[in-house]
């Protein structure tokens, strides 16, 4: 998943075009491009079984480019499955770092696609294809960085461990399985979030560094009653409670919520943010307790996500002919908490705003889990800032809380810190991660893999 632009304000708006490049010129990044342009090919869409023939192609890649056998390992979950390969370290007891990317892509429709979703296209400075960005492209550069690291018999001073999931876009059991495996890593570094804003005329904006995501929850709630004749109405009526309930709950706002990381990310928006809005997000950095600065930001599509838990009917579905007094209703209220806030609490506000013993509210588990933030590691934001340094001079470094999910998630649940540090460069407009003619720029892969060079070489 990858949705940060989305909230790191769009307010950066300028003439001009950036120019088309159709090929990488370092020797890194023609190899990240050479393995995203072959790995868009693999349709390792859930269900077609094609993640271990990709494994199989990173394998054959890692293992030309110095890594032992032993050192790069398939672990098969299913049709899907997970790739780790391990760079020793100097100090083997010291626990490692993980490099992680997912190699499973959502579905795409050819039907729907200007060009074919699984044959990759380079043209007018893109690569197209599903996956191309989400998540191809970080894996690729990732996998480059490592490759050119063991050529040149890269020590670091402690173990690397990529780590790459085959079925994050669905339900994680790659991911759950890896994480466990690597409970003890001191860190992990995502490639599919975080990354550089670049503006119309192709100039870096800002760079956001994920370190925390909402959690997600989903919540049924029914209502079931005799029913009967339409033409005999008695008081209670299965749609009207559960309909009633529902409104109330649409209705009331969580308490406005802040944790260091949407502090400084607002903080730091605030600084390229004009108006009225630029200032409700000074204000409310400064103060977790302003809350008509809140108030503002929470107007904004862009934001809401950023202060509070929010919760929204999704589904409803009630009654089941014309002319019969409803037997059942249910809804979905679909909550995206802030990290930290137990899901029992939310749970309990719903029973509480439903204010309704006929109304049923249960808590529909689909494998995601409750993570907190992780600590802004003063580390991993320095290594960040000397590689932006490097490749954007000057350019604001912005902790960013993802409104979306990623396999970070399930590492974070272990209390690893985890940090998305994708190396892709590109502009909002261009996004179109999990949508039609999904494409990533072609000029992002050379200062990428010089990025994550710049951050393993620091980190790890
Ligand atoms: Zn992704």
């Amino acid at each position: 998943m990858r949705v940060l632009f989305a909230t790191i304000g769009a307010t950066m708006l300028c003439a001009g075009a950036a120019q088309a490049q159709d090929g990488a010129t370092t020797p890194g990044g023609k190899e990240a491009l050479t393995l995203l342009v072959d790995g868009v090919k693999f349709q390792t869409v859930a269900g077609n079984g094609q993640v271990p023939a990709y494994a199989a192609y990173l394998k054959a890649k890692l293992l030309s480019a110095g890594f032992a056998p032993a050192e790069v390992q398939f672990v098969a979950l299913g049709e899907t499955g997970y790739l780790t390969a391990r760079t020793p370290g100097r100090d083997r007891k010291a626990k490692p770092v993980v490099v992680l990317a997912h190699m499973d892509v959502v579905a795409a429709d050819p039907k729907d696609w200007t060009r074919d979703p699984f044959t990759p296209v380079v043209e007018n400075g893109y690569v197209f294809g599903r996956g191309s960005l989400d998540n191809k492209a970080g894996l690729s550069m990732a996998v480059a960085t490592l490759m050119q690291l063991r050529r040149a018999k890269w020590v670091p001073q402690r173990d690397v461990v990529l780590v790459l999931t085959g079925d994050e876009e669905t339900t994680m059991q790659t991911t759950k399985a890896a994480a466990a495996a690597f409970k003890d890593a001191a860190l992990v570094l995502n490639a599919d979030a975080g990354g550089g804003q670049l503006g119309d005329d192709g100039k870096p904006v800002v760079y956001a560094l994920q370190a925390a995501e909402k959690v997600y929850g989903d919540w049924h709630l029914s209502v079931t009653d005799p029913g009967g004749h339409s033409s005999r109405p008695g008081p209670d009526n299965a749609i009207v409670h559960l309909a009633t309930a529902v409104t109330r709950i649409a209705a009331y706002r969580f308490p406005p919520q802040q944790n260091e990381i949407t502090k400084a990310s607002l903080a730091g928006t605030a600084t390229m943010t004009p108006g009225p809005l630029g200032a409700a997000m000074r204000a409310f950095s400064a103060n977790p307790a302003d809350t008509a600065a809140a108030d503002i930001l929470s107007a904004d599509k862009r934001y809401i996500g950023q202060v509070r838990t929010t919760c929204v009917p999704t589904m409803f579905n009630g009654g089941h002919a014309p002319n019969a007094l409803p037997q059942r209703a249910v809804a979905n209220i679909n909550c995206r908490i802030f990290p930290g806030t137990p899901r029992a609490a939310v749970e309990a506000k719903l029973v509480a705003l439903a204010a309704d013993p006929k109304v049923t509210v249960r808590f529909n588990d689909n494998g995601t889990i409750e993570a907190g933030a992780s600590p802004l590691d003063p580390k991993v934001l320095g290594a960040v800032k000397a590689a932006v340094a490097k490749r954007a001079p000057g350019l604001l470094v912005v902790p960013a809380q993802e409104a979306g999910a990623t396999d970070s998630m399930h590492f974070r649940a272990y209390g690893i810190p985890s940090f998305g540090v994708g190396g892709v460069f590109m502009k909002p407009s261009d996004s179109f991660a999990h949508g039609l003619n999904e494409r990533v720029p072609v000029a992002t892969f050379d200062p990428g893999v010089a990025w994550w060079e710049s951050l393993l070489r620091t980190l790890g």
